[in-house]
Formats: structure tokens, sequence, C-alpha cells
């Protein structure tokens, strides 16, 4: 069952509640009784961003070039 991160406006808690899909969008009550909560964004969103890591500069010249000190 996904599990859903709310946070309290009311106390400021954060808290998390094991739902259904289709009771995600579901208020839920804070574990202190306050019923004005926030659904948080899910953390299940894993990219994978790091493919795309810059390579170094081919060339093999100075070590300076490209950092702005060769002109
Ligand atoms: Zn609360």
């Amino acid at each position: 069952m996904p599990r859903y991160e709310f946070r309290c406006r009311t106390c400021g808690d954060t808290f998390e509640v094991n739902r259904p899909m289709a009771e995600s969008s579901a208020p839920a009550n804070c574990p202190e009784g306050h019923d004005d909560t926030v659904k948080l964004l899910s953390a299940v969103a894993v990219g994978g961003t790091k493919s795309a890591a810059p390579a170094p500069s081919g060339g093999g010249g100075g070590g300076c070039c490209g950092g702005g000190c060769c002109g």
C-alpha cells in the first residue's frame, strides 16, 4: 500500500499515512487530531539524472582554458 506524507498546518508536524491510491487525495488528520493538513509531494519519484554527468572538455592543453583566465 502506498505511503503518503502529510504536514499539519496547525502544529507543523509531518506524518505518514498508509492508504490505497484511490484515497490518496483524501484529507487526513494529524496524530494530534488536527484536520488542517496538506499532502506533501511523494518522495517515490527517483530519477536517474546522474547519467548526464559533464564530461571533461577535450583537448588536454593547458589547465586553465575554460575557467576565464585565458583571455
Ligand atoms: Zn496537528
